[in-house]
């Protein structure tokens, strides 16, 4: 099934954003994992598109993974880095052969050692560029694009960022995916802007349960989203105890979805880090019904 159809057919649309692993451990920890996260039947999975050849490929097994586990949509995400029209196209080619019927598409983020990213010649410059490419040559493939509520750190202003979402949307995209982030009021804000520049698409909030401060920090200096001060702090005061930290995460991250789902979301996109102990408390504390 296709993300218009999902977000359609669905009051509140529930998603799990996964990781490719890298080693076979890690894959069979996966699957443990993804095996308690599909009993609150999520209305799909996606699987992380990495930035190196031998990840890429990793993509399509963890999703084949989910396939037989869930039964459900899944959807790959898709990045512009170091790729050609051509190897683009060659991917699509095999995640549809695969049944994958949807894409997360992403330009990407500049190669380590490089300090902006640059389009691969005979490749795609722009998250819009690779939407029009989807849409126009495989128009049966659901489209959801990222959106950042606290501003995508390359743009040069909010408005300016907007507009480039919204050429995304206008280039097919049927739903917007944002960044994680930790204060609701950026999302609500970034919603409100969306709707006022005639994005009339789904805007999904992206949710991680952050567990442990060192690698939320690791994460937040990467996309640029703030801690708000309490919760860096909090987390700060627990860090001497992973189990403390773990319970300020879980907590910070019940509240958020809480507030979200009493203001609307269409659905929640959890980052859930091929884990399932946090994730599945959120769900729990939010009532979703677990078979
Ligand atoms: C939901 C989600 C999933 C992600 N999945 C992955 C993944 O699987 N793998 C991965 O490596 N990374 C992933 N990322 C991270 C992503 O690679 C980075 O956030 C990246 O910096 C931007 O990707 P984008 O598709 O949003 O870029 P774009 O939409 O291309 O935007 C990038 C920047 O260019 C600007 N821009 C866009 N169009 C134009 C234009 N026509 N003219 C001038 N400026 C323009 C935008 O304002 C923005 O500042 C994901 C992010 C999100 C939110």
């Amino acid at each position: 099934m296709t993300f218009d159809r999902i977000y359609r057919d669905n009051d509140f649309v529930l998603s799990f954003e996964l990781f490719p692993p890298k080693t076979d451990d890690g894959m069979i920890a996966l699957e443990d994992n993804l095996r308690a996260l599909f009993k609150f039947k999520p209305n799909f999975v996606t699987c992380t598109y990495g930035a190196g050849g031998s990840t890429r490929d990793k993509t399509l097994d963890t999703l084949a993974r989910a396939q037989k586990i869930g039964k459900g949509p899944v959807a790959s995400h898709l990045t512009c880095v170091d790729a050609t029209v051509d190897d683009l196209r060659a991917y699509l080619h095999r995640a549809t052969a695969q049944g994958i019927q949807n894409i997360v598409a992403i330009r990407g983020d500049a190669p380590k050692g490089q300090t902006s990213f640059q389009a691969t010649e005979g490749g795609l410059r722009y998250g819009s560029d690779l939407v029009a490419l989807i849409s126009r040559e495989f128009p049966k493939l659901g489209i959801a694009v990222g959106g950042y509520p606290e501003t995508h750190p390359e743009a040069p202003d909010a408005d300016t960022d907007l507009a480039n979402l919204k050429r995304k949307v206008d280039c097919g995209a049927d739903v917007v995916i944002t960044q994680l982030f930790f204060n609701n009021a950026d999302f609500f804000r970034f919603r409100d802007r969306c709707a006022a520049a005639g994005i009339g698409v789904p805007i999904v909030p992206g949710i991680i349960p952050a567990t442990s401060f060192e690698q939320i920090n690791r994460m937040t200096s990467l996309c640029g989203a703030k801690l708000p001060p309490r919760f860096r702090a909090d987390l700060e005061k627990a860090a001497p105890d992973p189990e403390a930290q773990y319970k300020v995460g879980v907590a910070h991250a019940i509240a958020q979805c809480k507030d979200l789902k009493a203001n609307g979301v269409p659905g929640i996109h959890f980052y859930v880090l091929n884990k399932s102990r946090a994730t599945s408390e959120v769900l729990h504390a939010l009532h979703v019904p677990e078979n």
